[in-house]
């Protein structure tokens, strides 16, 4: 029988926060997730790579789990200034986010490098949060479908399964902007992104897979978006900077 699919709200501070305030905003997270044991989700936060140690302290005791923005393809060596999946793994670290858009943007990363670094998360034991989605110009020229089968195709381990992968959509039009897709839009979209999981790794394993939306996820518009199907959570950037549109985001799913 297919276990139903644990929500799973996963933050992304992206380069924002120093000592003071991503404690402050950790420890009201964890104070909150502490107060509703038993809450219905898994709750995820990726703070940038400098505040991970200490906001391991902030939230210890509290079911959030932490992760990585990003992480190298390679396990240690001669990469100045990177960090490895061990490193994250070491610092206490269950998930890292790979092929984020602003990653694939500024650093040219593509979808053989993401599969790589995905491959090297497993070998760390961490689970990789894979993200694909489309340009706003790959939209109006109606290829979003083909982009994300390639990107899922191109950035895919082989060893991908259930328990080591999440798939997070994230129209990069969508990220930072307000904008989101229409609800069919997103359901459309999720829904090839299961067939394809299944195509690859069979029914059972896709069906068990959680597929995130990320893309201007907020307090009013989150509960549409988790009711759909397909959608097992989302990957926030924007509001998960402040504790009370996060946990407000991760109620939606009550
Ligand atoms: C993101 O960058 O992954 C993201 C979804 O950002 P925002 O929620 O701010 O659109």
């Amino acid at each position: 029988m297919v276990q139903a699919r644990r929500p799973l709200i996963a933050g992304n501070w992206k380069m924002n926060g120093l000592t003071g305030d991503g404690l402050a905003l950790a420890s009201a997270l964890a104070e909150r997730a502490k107060a509703s044991e038993g809450a219905p989700f898994d709750m995820l936060i990726c703070p940038p790579f400098t505040l991970i140690a200490k906001v391991g302290e902030a939230v210890a005791g509290s079911p959030i789990a932490r992760g990585g923005q990003d992480c190298h393809s390679e396990e240690k060596g001669a990469h100045t200034g990177d960090i490895s999946a061990a490193m994250l793994a070491d610092l206490g670290c269950r998930y890292v986010i790979v092929g984020h858009s602003e990653r694939r943007a500024d650093h040219h990363e593509t979808d053989a490098d993401v599969r790589a670094k995905a491959g090297a998360a497993f070998d760390a034991g961490l689970s990789a949060i894979i993200c694909i989605g489309e340009t706003e110009a790959e939209r109006d020229a109606g290829r979003t479908l083909d982009v994300v089968r390639g990107q899922l195709a191109g950035s895919l381990p082989e060893a991908a399964a259930a328990a080591n992968t999440v798939i997070a959509y994230e129209p990069i039009w969508a990220i930072g902007t307000g904008r989101t897709p229409t609800l069919d839009d997103v359901e459309d979209v999720h829904g090839v992104i299961r067939g394809e999981l299944a195509g690859r790794l069979g029914e059972n394993e896709a069906a068990q897979l959680r597929i995130l939306y990320g893309g201007s996820v907020k307090p009013d518009n989150a509960r549409e978006l988790f009711a759909l199907e397909d959608v097992d959570g989302g990957l926030v950037g924007g509001a998960s900077l402040k504790a009370e549109s996060f946990w407000s985001i991760a109620e939606s799913c009550l």
